[in-house]
């Protein structure tokens, strides 16, 4: 790394074997956090600014010294991100929760982890953190962004995935299989962590997470950007076919029709948007080629564009669609699909049609990439089912506090 960062010579150089809980905290200087804060601002507005790596209210970043991590706070968007949306956390009281026994149950193994991140706040700290912040502290190197690229995601979601992730990565990168979110995600990540430890005598300074997306993890964003840069070149290698984006012309009338069915069926104040491409019509074409869209690549889907979209044969066919859609689901869909016509999202508002969209295009992006990957591979349907109640308390946990998720 050509750019020295001021403390950089301090610490190890990364993957030098320094555990997350080795000593040497306490030496950062308050000055020299608030210039490497705002490294991690200008990082971060740049992953979160590029729909490559970074998707709504997807992802995030988190930086750290000796005795403080600092993780993007519940609420704040990457993209557009301050030094006052990220949530400062006291390490040794975070890493204090693994030496913690949870309940069994689901829920309350949750609020505990839940109370106990929020109580591993520093001083004064008000903000929410993810609960993701558990993963950043294993990490010793000094920044860590963890994002949802469609390109690696056709890796994590594709059948052979795990095997090429052991050719391409598997001396520096660890792979983290498809595990309730929350606390079992961190303590899965936590066991592949050291058992990586064990085997190689350094840390990861990568992690590639089954359904899920990526970590990356550097001493400087310089590192953060080459070692992704190096992601993406290797996958890109392996790659076959890339999503086909060019917009494609439809019949006119028949997406007219389409679109009054839906104002009618989803009442008023519903907000759509449409879009078609080759992907997108291919897709849309018969049961086998929705095959690879026919149930949730990862839980980004689930929250922002619903566990399962709709498909009709046609413009005629939209009403039909939609109730056996409803019956199935016990609600309206938010993404329906047409033969011939492309696709409509339909949300409560128009801010929200989009990121349902833009999900959508990345499912279809990251059912693509995984034709390089051995295929889809979906999330099982008791996984959907978890996330589809844990996002029941998110949302309400959003609405309370009026943030965006994380
Ligand atoms: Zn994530």
């Amino acid at each position: 790394m050509s750019a020295a960062a001021p403390d950089s010579g301090s610490r190890d150089a990364p993957g030098s074997g320094r555990g997350a809980d080795a000593g040497g905290r306490g030496a950062d200087t308050g000055g020299r956090s608030s210039e490497r804060l705002a490294e991690l601002v200008a990082l971060s507005r740049r992953y979160g600014s590029d729909p490559a790596w970074v998707l709504a209210g997807g992802g995030n970043t988190s930086y750290k010294n000796e005795s403080t991590l600092w993780v993007k706070a519940s609420g704040s968007s990457l993209g557009t991100i301050g030094v006052e949306g990220f949530c400062a956390i006291d390490r040794a009281r975070l890493d204090a929760i693994w030496d913690r026994k949870y309940p069994d149950n689901a829920d309350e193994r949750e609020a505990a982890a839940l109370a106990d991140l929020m109580g591993a706040r520093a001083p004064g700290e008000t903000k929410r953190p993810s609960v993701e912040t558990l993963m950043h502290g294993f990490f010793p190197q000094a920044f860590v962004v963890h994002t949802h690229p469609s390109l690696v995601n056709g890796l994590t979601c594709g059948r052979g995935g795990e095997e090429v992730f052991g050719e391409l990565f598997g001396d520096e990168a660890i792979w983290v299989p498809l595990v309730d979110p929350g606390y079992i995600l961190a303590k899965t990540v936590r066991q592949a962590f050291e058992a990586f430890r064990a085997r190689q005598g350094r840390s990861p300074a990568l992690m590639f997470m089954q359904n899920h997306g990526l970590l990356v993890a550097g001493e400087t964003p310089e590192e953060i950007d080459s070692i992704s840069s190096s992601v993406v070149a290797r996958l890109a290698s392996r790659v076959s076919r890339r999503p086909d984006r060019r917009s494609e012309a439809v019949d006119a009338a028949s997406l007219a029709e389409m679109m009054r069915s839906i104002a009618s069926l989803a009442g008023p104040g519903a907000f759509v948007a449409h879009r078609a491409d080759a992907d997108i019509l291919a897709f849309a074409r018969d049961a086998a080629g929705f095959a690879p869209l026919a149930s949730a690549f990862s839980p980004d889907h689930i929250v922002y564009a619903g566990h399962e979209f709709a498909l009709a044969e046609g413009a005629e066919d939209v009403a039909r669609a939609w109730s056996d859609y409803f019956v199935r689901n016990g609600g309206p869909p938010r993404i329906v699909l047409a033969r011939g016509l492309g696709a409509v999202s339909v949300e409560r508002t128009q801010a929200a049609a989009a990121s349902a969209l833009a999900l959508f295009l990345d499912a279809c992006a990251v059912a693509v990439y995984a034709e390089s990957f051995g295929g889809a591979l979906h999330m099982p349907p008791k996984m959907v089912q978890f996330i589809r109640n844990w996002e029941v308390e998110r949302y309400r946990a959003k609405t309370s506090i009026g943030s965006t998720g994380g």
